[in-house]
């Protein structure tokens, strides 16, 4: 048994479960044995192995991803910022995501990469939303992250000829196959040793997906109280698509055939009835989306980059939506995220007033482990799991720090989190990652990512080559 003591933190967010909030703590002490907080609160008298001056430092509980695709967003970096299709709804996915194909070296090393952005924006847990990679447990338990898989797997695959069309090829057999397979994945991460894998059914996308691939999905996540989680109303084109094969929106669509419930999260959960690039003439998807229990991942970054809001994040929570956050695309810095999350949701809704960084450090902590069906991560409480980081609160970005979250968020970002702990394993010490080798995965990352790019002009429907597709953004002097 080790015993961990952060001894007098000028500043702690401790977990009050009579009022299910967090709050401020002032001169706290936290103590933690082996994997578990055993202290949290004023005054700690007992032994401790190692004691942390917690004297110009923040305590805050660990964050909680719970969507991000680290094996292949690292590779959209310098490419897919300012990319999408106007006549595909502004969306990337169906002309340009699949233009990228790294190899499977280069895989493993930007999901290392990620990760190690991941944990040094103070992300204790995260959710591997991906295709089944080799080697995938071992390299998530070696380093230190607490991860949650999703591999993914669907009935279908979309494609367009044109750019402005997209069909649908369908093998519903391979579907159900890479069903199984997940299943086993996920079936063996609990299992692992290392006591911090997890994992959670992932049918890739609602209109990829046959019903029976989806219920299947549900009954199977039921099994396990593991999670289950879809991306649906993510796109026009998927709109437009779902209410062209039922009559039905997306989220309509999966409340009729039962999977909608307290299990289920859906990613992203932005075209609903009521959006404005919609126009659909009936209403009712939040109210659907608040009365099954289903938890949404929100992931504002990718969508702005393209024009795409998420409308009034406040009015989902608000309806009494569980709201958890996510870093579908890159930078994996989750307070930048949070960032994104405030800021637009009061672009979005026209009003100061319609979230607060309250709301949104909420769900980035205790809404996505509700979410992940946990109630151990993502606060600071006796018996909680000692996932936590710690924040200079000396660093020239936070000052003045009267109100340190609102330092943090809104103009230190990840910069000050020194030391993160998961499981009580230190995994960043003084801002730098112990667990991966980040070097060799830059080294790995960018070697994937050029060899990748050669291949543009084969998979492209008019085979134009890298440099066409994702120009530089000032023109190379010759
Ligand atoms: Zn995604």
């Amino acid at each position: 048994m080790t015993t961990t003591h952060v001894k007098n933190a000028d500043w702690m967010i401790a977990w009050n479960e009579g009022e299910s909030r967090h709050e401020y703590l002032r001169g706290a002490d936290l103590v933690f044995t082996d994997d578990r907080l055993t202290f949290v609160a004023h005054g700690y008298r007992g032994p401790a192995d190692r004691e942390i001056d917690g004297r110009g430092r923040m305590v805050m509980p660990g964050l909680v991803n719970i969507h991000s695709h680290p094996a292949s967003e690292p590779f959209n970096r310098g490419l897919m910022e300012e990319r999408g299709s106007p006549r595909l709804g502004m969306s990337s996915l169906y002309e340009y995501m699949l233009l990228v194909r790294p190899d499977e070296d280069a895989r493993r090393a930007a999901a290392l990469f990620a990760v190690s952005e991941l944990l040094k924006s103070g992300v204790t847990t995260f959710t591997d939303y991906s295709a089944a990679r080799a080697g995938w447990l071992e390299d998530l338990a070696a380093s230190g992250i607490r991860a949650c898989l999703a591999p993914s797997y669907r009935s279908a695959r979309w494609f367009t000829r044109n750019g402005h069309r997209v069909e649908y090829e369908w093998n519903e057999a391979a579907g159900r196959e890479a069903m199984s397979a997940a299943l086993e994945i996920v079936d063996s991460a609990v299992k692992h040793n290392s006591g911090r894998l997890f994992g959670m059914l992932a049918p890739a996308q609602i209109d990829t997906c046959t019903e029976e691939l989806l219920l299947a999905s549900a009954e199977s996540a039921k099994a396990r109280n593991a999670p289950v989680q879809i991306h649906a109303s993510q796109s026009v084109v998927e709109f437009r698509e779902m209410t062209a094969r039922h009559g039905k929106t997306p989220i309509q669509w999966l409340a009729d055939i039962g999977f909608l419930y307290d299990g289920a999260i859906i990613a992203h959960c932005i075209f609903v009835d009521e959006h404005s690039w919609i126009r659909w003439p009936y209403k009712g998807d939040l109210e659907r989306m608040a009365a099954s229990g289903a938890s949404v991942a929100h992931c504002p970054n990718i969508f702005a980059r393209r024009g795409i809001l998420l409308e009034d994040f406040g009015k989902y929570r608000r309806l009494g939506i569980n709201i958890g956050l996510g870093t579908d695309t890159f930078p994996h810095n989750f307070i930048d995220e949070m960032r994104w999350a405030t800021v637009l949701c009061k672009v979005s809704a026209e009003s100061v007033e319609a979230t607060s960084l309250g709301d949104v450090f909420h769900a980035a902590t205790v809404g996505g482990a509700k979410a992940l069906r946990r109630d151990d991560i993502g606060r600071l409480a006796v018996g909680c799991k000692a996932d936590l980081s710690l924040v200079d609160l000396t660093h020239p970005s936070l000052q003045p720090v009267r109100d340190p979250l609102k330092s943090l968020v809104f103009s230190g970002l990840e910069r000050a989190i020194t030391d993160v702990f998961v499981d009580g394993r230190q995994v960043v010490a003084d801002g730098a990652v112990t667990t991966i080798d980040v070097e060799a995965a830059v080294r790995e990352l960018t070697r994937g990512q050029a060899k990748a790019l050669e291949g543009t002009s084969s998979a492209d429907y008019a085979h134009r080559i890298a440099t066409e597709i994702f120009p530089m953004t000032l023109p190379m002097r010759n």
